[in-house]
């Protein structure tokens, strides 16, 4: 089964968005615009890419771990602005599958190593 996923996509507003992973790719070369405020990406934006290939979606950054980096409620926009996770903050903070079942709906689960 070839790959699937998407990423989460920080802009440099703080503004979050999901984008497919075969569309970011296709546009390498070109940088995607953040559907909110339309600023163009920088070069190293922050991205992480969740992995959908399976039943279980893989690495993805829950809702709840976001509203850790939240710095604006709402703003002119009406969204929430979240500041860039540090490289050690976003390796711990991907660290979960989402599971559906009917009976519990969407379910988070930590996979990764313990804090000390
Ligand atoms: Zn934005």
């Amino acid at each position: 089964m070839s790959f699937e996923g998407y990423y989460q996509i920080l802009c440099v507003n703080g503004h979050l968005f999901e984008v497919d992973y075969m569309h970011l790719d296709y546009y390498s070369d070109e940088h995607e615009l953040c559907p909110d405020c339309n600023t163009r990406l920088p070069k190293n934006f922050f991205h992480n890419l969740v992995d959908d290939t399976n039943y279980d979606t893989c690495d993805i950054i829950p809702d709840f771990e976001w509203e850790k980096l939240c710095i604006v409620e709402k703003d002119e926009y009406g969204l929430k602005r979240y500041r860039r996770p540090t490289e050690q903050e976003h390796a711990k903070m991907r660290n979960y599958i989402q599971t559906w079942s009917e009976e519990e709906g969407f379910k988070y689960t930590y996979v990764g190593k313990e804090e000390n």
